[in-house]
């Protein structure tokens, strides 16, 4: 069994500092133009009213405006061809289609990407794109660095900077089509056909397509950015826009029990729990925030998720770490667990990628294997992940931390060089 260990004295108690939703206000850039990506087309509709078009023309502009955007990805208003020639250059005075910056691009030898993006006001943060045979599944941040602290991610170990607005959450997904060149080409009569439409679903099929699902995994609690979280997926499942179905989205959130309810009837995208450990001290050290809201209280909140069936089950993300959470006796406690709430439960166990000062060791592929054992032989799906990208620093966190090392080095590096200079 798992012994307790106690917490370092300095590890703030998660929750105290809850980052609190601010509405994003729209406001112009330095050039004085406005950013229209992020924004709902009702609120591109009433800037270009405020900006001198009558309500209906606003509201028809908005419209094929935002199929522009969102359905051909398109980042200059001049390719816009069924507007009005005159028009094109009257938007552009007043409007941008913005995208992150991107630091750096890196490519694994398993094919996983990972970008290092940048804000307009200059913080920067991560996107991974991890291709599988029938899928490819873009890990999307919801904020700069974050509050909760769980030992075994290296983005706990930095500060929350801000939460990611709408516009900079559906700009990581514009700039994954944009890398993987999967905007529809062509007339706009074909664009339906360009885009391989699932007819009941209003969404792609995974057929053809590089970019199928979306995972709310990167940097940061979607669930303490809840409003912009919502706003920019509802960007994504927009029918007339990326048209993702939420059946391929999936929230991933570290256990914030009061908002998960709402995540499911306001978002109603897949669910995914940090659970990592199924007993109060283990949890504590782990997944801190369970200090706060405990193991039963989470379960129950899984148990009550609007949506969640056998045919949509919620997954439980479990990191394998070497003699802390990777018994047998933790393997029958899981799967006692699901059985008690009667959980549609999937578990995904994933091998721990460690990152240099990482507090824990990944489990023996044996004890892994023995772990998936026991919660398979219960019944429970319980695949092992294969680790992506470990070339690449692809564990979250992992590249920012690359780069600013560098930059640290870099800057010695001048420092030496004008000191030498001077001497
Ligand atoms: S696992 Fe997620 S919630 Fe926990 S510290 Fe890392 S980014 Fe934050």
């Amino acid at each position: 069994m798992n012994a307790p260990t106690s917490l370092p004295v300095s590890m703030p108690i998660p929750g105290h500092i809850d980052p609190v939703p601010v509405p994003r206000p729209v406001t112009p850039r330095e050039d004085g133009r406005t950013d229209l990506i992020g924004l709902p087309r009702p609120q591109i509709a009433t800037l270009f009213q405020d900006a001198g078009l009558d309500a209906k023309a606003a509201k028809l502009r908005a419209k094929q405006v935002f199929h522009w955007l969102y359905h051909r990805g398109v980042t200059e208003f001049e390719a816009m061809t069924d507007i009005a020639k005159t028009m094109r250059p009257w938007l552009a005075e007043r409007f941008v289609i913005g995208r992150p910056d991107v630091v750096e691009a890196q490519v694994s030898t398993d094919g996983t990407r990972k970008w290092l993006l940048r804000t307009a006001d200059g913080h920067d943060f991560e996107m991974v794109f991890i291709p599988d045979a029938d899928r490819g599944t873009l890990c999307v941040s919801s904020q700069v660095g974050c509050t909760l602290n769980c030992r075994f991610c290296h983005t706990g170990t930095m500060k929350l900077v801000r939460n990611l607005t709408p516009g900079e959450i559906v700009g990581q997904v514009m700039l994954a089509r944009d890398a993987l060149g999967e905007w529809p080409k062509g007339s706009m009569a074909s664009a339906a056909d360009d885009l391989d439409l699932d007819e009941d679903e209003g969404s792609y099929t995974a057929d053809g397509r590089l970019l199928t699902n979306i995972v709310m995994m990167g940097m940061g609690e979607p669930l303490y950015n809840f409003d912009n979280v919502r706003d920019a997926l509802k960007l994504v499942m927009d029918g007339d826009g990326l048209a993702l179905s939420k059946r391929r989205i999936t929230l991933s959130t570290a256990g914030v029990v009061p908002m998960m309810a709402r995540a499911g009837e306001e978002i109603g995208v897949n669910l995914a729990v940090s659970l990592h450990a199924v007993t109060k001290d283990v949890r504590d050290e782990i997944v801190p925030i369970n200090r706060k809201f405990g193991l039963e209280e989470l379960l129950q909140a899984c148990a009550d998720y609007p949506g969640a069936s056998n045919a949509r089950r919620i997954t439980f993300e479990y990191v394998m770490l070497k003699d802390r959470n990777d018994s047998d006796d933790d393997a029958r406690e899981l799967v006692r667990l699901i059985k008690q709430y009667k959980l549609p439960a999937k578990v995904n166990l994933i091998p721990f990628n460690p990152w240099p000062g990482a507090p824990y060791e990944c489990s023996t592929p044996e004890r892994v294997k023995r772990f998936a054992e026991i919660v398979f032989e219960a019944g429970i799906s319980a695949p092992v992940r294969t680790p992506r990208g470990r070339d690449i620093d692809a564990a979250c966190g992992q590249l920012k931390t690359a780069a600013e090392r560098r930059s640290r080095a870099e800057m010695d590096r001048l420092a030496a060089e004008k000191q030498a200079a001077l001497g």
